[in-house]
């Protein structure tokens, strides 16, 4: 496994490896490494002959009141791990390396950004677009692999791949949980002592609608009061959103009659959780 710390070192590396017509798998991540990320290497090592792993805490994609400085991070653990998966390459680079001097471009995109995590994360998704389309240009991926976790970031890099003529297959991975149902994430160690307990709402939500649909309820309204209702009831919550949209649009959808999507997200303590579900009405 070889780590490159400079866009044109592992530039040059990736060009070798493309003359010689090997594919390349790259996975994008903040680090901190988790069976969630560990998920996508596999998938990664599986269909590719070469496997990227970026580990980067984009400054760009956090709000000013954001957990930016508190992100976890542990590059020896998650070389150690990334080792253990058989990754081949990590892509390491400083914040000053990404950003140079004068550097002044974004991409944006408008409607799939402005829902869900856009409203009170206003920055966010340009600095993720952003980050991915350089990412992409470095390392010149076959194939991406990105978590249906952050479900809407997922929504997000295939519409920015469509629109402008990317050249990338997206895959998108099922979403790695703890046994009792937390979904995994770096973010879960900010959970102290019965928070983790509460965080179970989340997942909970799930199988609460689940119920509900199976009653034959189909109003999305009564649907997310009654979720609302079951996250309070769990100390040291609050709500920042809970939506039933359409999967690809992200449109809010007024009727279980389709098939929707939940999307949550919670404050749990000082932890901001997100988590979601895809539910096929009909099959339920
Ligand atoms: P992050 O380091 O949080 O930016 O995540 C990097 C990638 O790993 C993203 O594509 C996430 O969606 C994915 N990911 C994070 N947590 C999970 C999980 N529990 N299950 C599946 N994928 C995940």
């Amino acid at each position: 496994m070889r780590i490159f710390n400079k866009i044109t070192d592992i530039k040059a590396e990736i060009k070798k490896i493309k003359s010689s017509g090997r594919s390349v798998g790259l996975v994008p991540t903040m680090g901190f490494l988790h069976e969630g990320h560990m998920s996508l290497v596999r998938e990664s090592v599986k269909n590719n002959d070469v496997t990227v792993v970026s580990i980067f805490v984009n400054p760009t994609q956090f709000g000013p009141t954001e957990d930016l400085a508190a992100y976890p991070r542990d590059f020896e653990s998650d070389c150690a791990l990334l080792e253990k998966n058989n990754a081949d390459i990590i892509f390491y680079p400083e914040p000053s390396e990404m950003y140079g001097e004068g550097f002044c471009t974004k991409v944006e995109l408008s409607g799939i950004t402005e829902v869900l995590c856009g409203i009170t994360r206003p920055v966010h998704f340009a600095g993720v677009a952003t980050v991915v389309t350089k990412l992409f240009n470095i390392v010149n991926p076959d194939r991406a692999y990105f978590g249906s976790k952050d479900y809407q970031q997922l929504q997000v890099i295939k519409r920015m791949i469509k629109d402008l003529n990317m050249d990338v297959d997206v895959v998108g991975m099922p979403i790695i949980r703890e046994n009792d149902g937390l979904a995994l994430s770096s973010r879960n160690v900010y959970l102290k002592g019965d928070e983790r307990t509460s965080a179970l709402a989340l997942s909970g939500s799930f199988k609460l609608v689940e119920n509900l649909l199976r009653e034959g309820v189909e109003d999305t309204k009564t649907i997310k009061e009654k979720v609302a209702d079951f996250i309070l009831s769990h100390p040291h919550t609050r709500i920042d959103y809970i939506e039933t949209v359409h999967p690809e649009t992200l449109v809010s959808v007024d009727s279980a009659d389709t098939d929707f999507v939940m999307a949550l997200a919670v404050y749990v303590g000082k932890a901001r959780l997100i988590d979601n579900r895809y539910f096929e009405v009909h099959h339920v």
